[in-house]
């Protein structure tokens, strides 16, 4: 007789198990801050994107409830039909000022806003070009848009320039890196990259999602960081990080962004982003401009981690932002590792294969503006004794 499905996944969920990398999610009481509430205790949290504590900053609550009062709860249907409304509107405004660009694009998440904007710029015949370590949506988008696709070794831009005089005859070449890299914390040599992109007549694009409100003077990304805010051809990013909300954008040229609502199917054939969190990002932004002193406490106080974990002899990669990775390896002593922290009250979950490659198990920290210097030394105190 044919196994049954329930058969066979629970032979796939064994194996998964046997090899150490089960992922079971737990539930937190509260909005994950400095301190996060699971099974009814609160510990010391490194694992959020709140990085600059914004998700439930009063300002940015109270500009959700608004909208909520006046818009509802859902979206109600795809932007080109219904479901376009005032605070879509003005976030797109504000997103496109605030990136330094013509124009932006809100999706509902920023994985539909990769996915979206790669599979409808490019088909068979064209090229992507991609850094090995780039987010999986960006691999998905390379699957889906049935391009040719290259990969470089991470930040190796000799190796870029080799891939892109092999990608001579596609028709159209777009290069996308992610601008920080999220399980590594380092950053893209965006100036060589776009350097090497413009001289061989390739597109770019980079995802801010981990630089957005972080890098840059401004709080733009890492593309105001190095001033190629105007060289790049799409900047995508997401509301889900440091603005302490959900959803996705992408800014550019004016036509790139008009292409995009009649050509993107992750952006037509979806429901609006829900009002309350178009209004919530709005807000963050507002306050992420206003108040610079929270991205530079963030990466402060990653940088006072990297120096301690260093000094005592541990690898954290090549990482220059608020994302401070503890390189251990192997699964089972990142594990370990893990739950000693999670006995001493901390939370930082293990990250391993797929989201890693094999053998390079790793705790990730992520600061926040909410953490303080004597949150570090605990940190540290745990996992050195
Ligand atoms: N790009 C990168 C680099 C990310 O880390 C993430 C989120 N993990 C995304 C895109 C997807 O963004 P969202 O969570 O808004 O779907």
């Amino acid at each position: 007789m044919k196994a049954t499905m329930k058969e066979i996944l629970r032979q796939e969920v064994a194996s998964i198990t046997a090899d150490g990398l089960y992922r079971e999610m737990r539930t937190a009481a509260s909005a994950p801050a400095r301190e996060i509430v699971l099974g009814g205790k609160a510990y010391l949290n490194f694992s959020s994107n709140n990085y600059l504590g914004l998700a439930a900053h009063p300002a940015v609550k109270r500009a959700a409830q608004a909208a909520i009062e006046s818009y509802g709860a859902g979206g109600t249907s795809s932007r080109l039909i219904a479901g376009m409304l005032e605070p879509h509107r003005e976030l797109e405004e504000k997103l496109a000022r605030f990136k330094n660009t013509e124009a932006a694009l809100v999706f509902p998440s920023g994985y539909q806003a990769n996915v979206g904007v790669i599979s409808a710029l490019l088909s068979g015949g064209d090229c992507l070009i991609m850094d090995r370590l780039s987010h999986a949506s960006l691999w998905d988008a390379a699957r889906l848009s049935r391009a040719r696709v290259f990969i470089y070794p991470h930040r190796d831009m000799a190796a870029l320039e080799k891939v892109l005089r092999r990608a001579k005859g596609y028709r159209r070449k777009l290069v996308v890196t992610d601008s920080v890299f999220s399980m590594d914390g380092d950053l893209a040599p965006l100036p060589a990259i776009v350097a090497l992109a413009q001289t061989h007549g390739a597109w770019t694009m980079i995802d801010e999602a981990h630089a957005t409100g972080i890098f840059g003077e401004n709080g733009r990304g890492l593309a105001e960081h190095y001033g190629f805010e105007n060289n790049i051809d799409i900047i995508m990013g997401t509301l889900s990080k440091a603005l302490g909300s959900q959803g996705g954008f992408v800014c550019g040229a004016r036509e790139t962004i008009q292409y995009m609502v009649n050509r993107s199917r992750s952006f037509i054939y979806t429901t609006a982003l829900a009002p309350a969190c178009a209004a919530g990002a709005l807000a963050a932004i507002g306050v992420a401009e206003a108040e610079p002193a929270r991205r530079q406490k963030a990466l402060s106080l990653a940088g006072e981690l990297r120096g301690r974990l260093r000094a005592v002899g541990f690898n954290t990669l090549s990482s220059e932002s608020q994302i401070v990775p503890l390189l251990v390896g192997p699964t089972t002593e990142t594990v370990s590792l893990s739950a000693k922290l999670w006995r001493d009250g901390i939370y930082a979950p293990p990250i391993r294969p797929p989201t890693v490659p094999d053998g390079e198990c790793r705790l990730r920290f992520s600061l926040t503006a909410d953490h303080t210097a004597d949150d570090i030394a605990r940190l540290i105190e745990s996992i050195t004794t």
